[in-house]
């Protein structure tokens, strides 16, 4: 569904991505796991088109500090050059790091702000379906975005990236800043997302722990370089990875 190839950035002489190779099937969850600078938000920013604008707006305003490498096919097209928007026409649909709601909006209309792509009866349908995935959501529809507690604010960034009738929804590190009650939780929701709505999930984590049960596929990203690859189980099973991912020690 989604295949990016040899895909390199660089910010001025640092290399933030390092020849990644990514795939991501139709109704899948692959994960995409890293410690903090590990080029996570850069992955997700360079697939849904944000790091193409801003290369551009830097280029534009005189600046050539961004460089950016490989290709990324979507259903059998190469949409390396279209621009954020372009692709979220087509399905691919962010939720970026650190929630970046509506802070002045209320619940409902950060919402219906999520929703300008989708037609009105497409809207409905799905505003219904948040409020059975997120129920806290309905009953604060009212509440402005900037009142809710960090575990609502993300059900609503979750919410709001729904309504934009995703194919491949992009979750940048949703876990971010939560309990361990709450992650739990989303990461309940996201698994009810992926098969209810049959669609497909990259998700970026620094820990795997909370995430692996729900994941295909995953990689984990050190310094922009994937060092590894596999299956839920393959991870699992990789000492290095249990103990700098999990939390494990070896006996
Ligand atoms: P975190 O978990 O802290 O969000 P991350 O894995 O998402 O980290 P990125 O935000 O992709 O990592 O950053 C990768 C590297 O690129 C870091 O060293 C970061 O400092 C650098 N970087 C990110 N954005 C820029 C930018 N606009 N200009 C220069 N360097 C940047």
């Amino acid at each position: 569904m989604l295949e990016a190839t040899g895909l390199m950035v660089f910010y001025e002489n640092m290399l933030a991505l390092n020849n990644i190779n990514i795939k991501c099937g139709v109704n899948q969850i692959i994960g995409v796991f890293g410690a903090n600078s590990a080029g996570k938000s850069t992955l997700m920013y360079t697939l849904s088109g944000i790091m193409q604008d801003i290369q551009k707006k830097e280029a534009m305003a005189g600046g050539e500090r961004i460089t950016l490498m490989g290709e990324i096919r979507y259903m059998g097209e190469d949409i390396s050059g279209l621009k954020p928007s372009q692709r979220a026409r087509k399905g691919i649909v962010l939720c970026p790091e650190r929630r970046r709601i509506f802070n002045e909006s209320s619940v409902l209309e950060n919402l219906k702000i999520g929703g300008y792509l989708a037609s009105s009866s497409e809207a409905r349908d799905t505003l219904e379906y948040v409020f059975k995935i997120f129920p806290p959501l309905e009953k604060l529809k009212k509440r402005i975005g900037g009142f809710l507690s960090g575990g609502e604010q993300q059900m609503l960034a979750i919410g709001r990236a729904l309504m934009a009738q995703p194919k491949i929804l992009l979750l940048d590190e949703p876990l971010m800043g939560l309990s361990p009650l709450m992650q739990a939780e989303l990461i309940l929701a996201t698994k009810g997302i992926c098969d209810e709505m049959k669609l497909s999930i990259i998700i970026t984590e620094q820990y795997a722990r909370p995430v692996l049960p729900i994941v295909d596929y995953a990689y984990i990203l050190e310094n922009g370089s994937a060092v590894m690859e596999g299956s839920k189980q393959e991870l699992m099973d990789n000492p290095d990875v249990r103990s700098a991912y999990f939390g494990i020690e070896e006996s």
